[in-house]
């Protein structure tokens, strides 16, 4: 009748649900916690569970303290991404199709209508709501908006304006990552691949080759006085281009690169990479080289033609040495240039052969690369031939001799590749002129930044290290966009604000987003956002009075208490909100707390919708049960820790709920008298209610379920071995019920609610107080005297596995008088070492010699594995362990079946008595 079903109690709970974490100001303290919004393109998968349930959590454990709580959602679509899909749907491509039709499993008609770009974001944010509200998250659905709406989008003017006006938009030339099939930068969010790369200035070194150039690609000009050849691939085809005018014999791909990066490229004619070996190039500053075949030359890094420098480039070297280990160019030598410690007179050749590296696929070579490159670069000095300056100035100084004398030119290229765009294609850099850019590189904005963070809570604490980085790395950000979704850019209205700029102070936007859309967008003019966020007056204000209240709104909401978010976002957007809110808010309403995620994983392996490694959150809740989720999300780890969903591990989850869910219901309506057990259990609770509060309030989810399930549980099962036999417990076990309903309800807030109406509890458990531990309640005595109990319990256990017979009889002889003395001062020592000494100047215990010694040793033994919890309320309160076994004497026999006698140490004629010490009384099986 009353039987555990998950389903039903979401069912029954959702209806009283529908409007109750609408939150208006009141007299309460406020606590207003944010996400980042989701981009809604696709289906939630169980990474994005975490995302939204932690904050969740958190939120209905402040709510059921007394607080106000704020937690609203939006929805970001402003960007490409979601162009590119509907394109890509509207071709028939079958990838997207697939990840569509089968793993979102969205219907054939909806599918239909995706060629449309806000119908997918249309659907996808009606299908997140959904799954939030299955998932029981606490959100005041009132203030849900997207991006792209118009009173967003003069939001959204209005901030620009402000940083505008503090000179924080410019215009400038800039190498972007640029995609040339959308004709599109492509920011963080619109890559595949490659979200760590980055643009590389590289200088072209320019080889004579008859009447053309051959450029090569390098970091190091300084390294040209030892450069012995170049490296062509034979299985390449190049081309002979004219380069504004020159001739220069590139790769295909680096001719198409050139072209974005301001030159005008012709190509004339292709010329087969074979034709090119044994072929002599030359260069003023090293003579004649030939050129050598190399299959590892890759025609997609920068000009597609490689310089060697085997002395000092490790995979010269090696490339050099197989060569010639087949017989081949035996009469090229490395040529050194550079002095550095630590390294033989050829650094390359000393370095691979320290290593024993034996060909150039070791995987060891980039590491030895890198290695060579810091030590020279920080130590390394050119040979007094080729100038004797130290190798970090030589290098700009060569760079720029190399412009202005030898034809050189920049090439700006990725450090790592591939770097791939949503829409399949590769990303080349392109220098875009007229771009505007945020100034992030501006080191008095950056200063205004940090500043702030040092003001603000940051969980957990070591993310800080990375935030002061991203802080002191910025460099200025390319802010438009000619293709997508989005608000115009004011100063050219032909572009759009990109997506991570357009969504940087929107948790502000929240306060008044479900009053905002009662005026016409076209009253919303900076003046007005003006008044409701600074406060400033001026003429004519439409519509006074909702902006007052508005006033009202953002005023008791702002700033928010805690944004949380995923760890990949502290390098963009988590840094990014921080410029903006101190460019636009004054100190008061600046954000207070950050919480930052890590990472999900499924089966071990990084989940990723488009590698279709995910598993999707409505599946998870129809299939477990949108509790088990929960639970499951937020014990597996604490927040900043990566979690592993298995399916094994969250079916074992369910039972757990469906043990709390059956306790409860046994438990409730017991009516016996309480005895000491009953004070034990109701002590107990009073320590796991404080932790599991601390817990909380230091988000630590898992800590918190820790104490708040396991710990009563693990207490529950001792209590009902306690009971005397024929007892079901006292009516104690009612108000252990209702807090333990109430610890868990943050985390299984459906089955808390169905149990809340078993207790006949008043209104929504998602309201009720929280519990508060009452000091009063706590029972040392007792807490210790079970402890004692317990503890003698599993040692008598354990000695029954190990020897071999039926007990008749069970002997428990606890430790005399001066040993308790003994244990005692140990305990209460700083100096647990030299207390021994202390304790034998006393004459009583010196007559006792050597036993005194050996059980001043035991006890400080013991002392150590003893936890702290016991050893320290001992010092305070010891407790008479005969009394304590005389009292248990009834249960001890119940559960081992055989008499059991209590006596004192002392008076036993017992060998092994002697043994006996405080708090682990010798036992004797016979
Ligand atoms: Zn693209």
């Amino acid at each position: 009748m009353n039987a555990f079903d998950l389903g039903k109690f979401e069912q029954e709970t959702q209806e009283q649900w529908t409007h109750a974490f609408e939150s208006n100001p009141s007299n309460l303290e406020k606590c207003y916690l944010t996400v980042a919004y989701p981009y809604p393109s696709g289906a939630m998968h169980v990474g994005h569970g975490r995302t939204y349930i932690v904050p969740d959590v958190i939120a209905r454990f402040w709510r059921m303290r007394g607080k106000q709580v704020l937690y609203p959602m939006a929805f970001h679509v402003t960007g490409a991404p979601v162009i590119g899909i509907s394109k890509r749907i509207a071709n028939n491509d079958p990838k997207t199709i697939h990840l569509y039709r089968d793993l979102y499993k969205v219907p054939q008609n909806v599918l239909d209508e995706f060629t449309d770009p806000l119908t997918i974001v249309r659907h996808f944010a009606g299908e997140y709501q959904r799954v939030m509200t299955a998932c029981g998250i606490s959100i005041d659905w009132r203030r849900r908006f997207t991006t792209v709406d118009p009173t967003y989008s003069k939001f959204i003017e209005w901030q620009w304006k402000h940083l505008y006006d503090a000179g924080h938009v410019i215009k400038g030339a800039h190498p972007v990552r640029y995609c040339t099939v959308d004709d599109n930068p492509v920011g963080d969010h619109d890559l595949l691949e490659g979200d760590k790369a980055e643009v590389i200035k590289f200088t072209l070194i320019m080889f004579r080759y008859g009447d053309a150039f051959i450029p090569t690609a390098t970091l190091r000009p300084e390294t040209i006085y030892g450069v012995t050849n170049l490296w062509a691939n034979p299985g390449v085809t190049y081309v002979r281009a004219l380069v504004d005018g020159s001739a220069w014999i590139i790769s295909q791909e680096a001719a198409e690169k050139l072209a974005l990066q301001d030159h005008i490229v012709k190509v004339q004619e292709e010329i087969a990479g074979q034709d090119l070996i044994d072929k002599t190039v030359s260069h003023p500053l090293c003579g004649k080289v030939p050129i050598l075949p190399a299959d590892f030359v890759d025609p997609d890094m920068a000009s597609g033609l490689v310089m060697s420098v085997p002395a000092h480039a490790p995979f010269d070297y090696i490339a050099l040495r197989d060569l010639q280990r087949a017989g081949k160019y035996t009469q090229i030598k490395p040529v050194p240039l550079i002095k550095v410690k630590g390294y033989g007179e050829i650094p390359a050749q000393d370095a691979v052969e320290k290593a024993g590296i034996t060909d150039q696929m070791d995987s060891r070579m980039d590491t030895l690369t890198q290695e060579i490159y810091s030590a020279e670069f920080a130590e390394g000095k050119l040979f007094d031939r080729y100038g004797g300056k130290p190798v970090r100035v030589a290098r700009e100084d060569i760079a720029a001799l190399m412009i202005e004398m030898y034809a050189s030119k920049i090439m700006y290229e990725f450090d790592t590749r591939p770097v791939i765009c949503r829409c399949g294609n590769k990303v080349k850099v392109k220098i875009l002129h007229d771009q505007w850019f945020l100034k992030y590189s501006d080191p008095a904005w950056k200063k205004q930044v940090s500043e702030h963070l040092g003001n603000m809570a940051l969980v957990p604490p070591e993310v800080r290290l990375e935030f002061d980085r991203t802080v002191d790395w910025l460099k200025d950000w390319a802010c438009t966009r000619r293709v997508g979704l989005g608000t115009r850019f004011p100063w050219d209205t032909t572009q759009l604000i990109e997506p991570l700029s357009d969504s940087t102070i929107y948790m502000a936007y929240y306060t008044i987003a479900h009053k905002i859309r009662e005026i016409n967008a076209r009253l919303l003019t900076p003046e007005v956002f003006d008044y409701i966020f600074l406060g400033k007056e001026s003429p004519d204000l439409p519509e006074k009075k909702k902006l007052e209240d508005m006033r009202d709104e953002f005023l008791y909401w702002y700033p928010y208490n805690y944004r949380f978010s995923a760890k990949d976002l502290i390098s963009n957007h988590l840094t990014f909100q921080l410029f903006h809110h101190v460019t636009i808010f004054p100190k008061d309403k600046l954000p207070q707390g950050m919480v930052v995620f890590g990472m999900g994983l499924l089966n071990g392996a990084k989940m990723s919708s488009s590698k279709g490694n995910v598993f999707l959150l409505e599946d998870a809740v129809s299939d477990f049960g949108a509790d088990t989720v929960r639970m499951f999300l937020m014990g597996s780890a604490e927040p900043w820790q990566d979690f592993d969903w298995r399916n094994e591990l969250v079916i074992s989850t369910k039972k757990q709920i469906e043990r709390f869910f059956n306790t409860v219901l046994e438990s409730k309506d017991a009516d016996g008298e309480p005895h000491d057990i009953d004070r034990w259990l109701i002590s107990r609770l009073q320590s796991h209610i404080e932790r599991t509060t601390e817990a909380l309030t230091n988000f630590q989810t898992r800590q918190a379920l820790q104490e708040a399930y396991f710990g009563i549980e693990t207490d529950l099962k001792w209590y009902r071995r306690r009971l005397a036999e024929n007892s079901d417990g006292s009516r104690e076990l009612h108000i252990l019920c209702s807090a333990w309903i109430r610890l868990l309800a943050p985390f299984i807030p459906f089955t808390g609610e169905h149990l809340w109406k078993e207790l006949a509890g008043e209104g929504l458990v998602s309201f009720a107080p929280w519990p508060i531990a009452n000091k009063k309640l706590v029972n040392t005595r007792i807490e210790l005297a079970e402890e004692l109990i317990s503890r003698t319990v599993e040692d008598i256990e354990s000695i029954r596995k190990l020897i071999q017979m039926t007990p008749k009889s069970i002997t428990i002889s606890v430790a005399p008088a001066w040993k308790h003395e003994i244990f005692l001062l140990i305990a209460k020592s700083n100096e647990r070492n030299t207390v021994v000494k202390e304790i034998m100047k006393d004459d009583a215990m010196r007559k006792r010699g050597k036993e005194a010694t050996d059980a001043a040793k035991q006890c400080t033994t013991l002392i150590h594995r003893l936890p702290p919890h016991v050893v320290e309320p001992l010092t305070r309160e010891p407790i008479n362990e005969i009394a304590v076994f005389e009292a248990a004497k009834k249960f001890l026999e119940k559960e081992f079946g055989v008499p059991v006698h209590i006596t004192d140490a002392e008076s036993s004629e017992h060998a092994k008595a002697a043994t006996a010490l405080p708090f682990k009384p010798a036992i004797f099986i016979e």
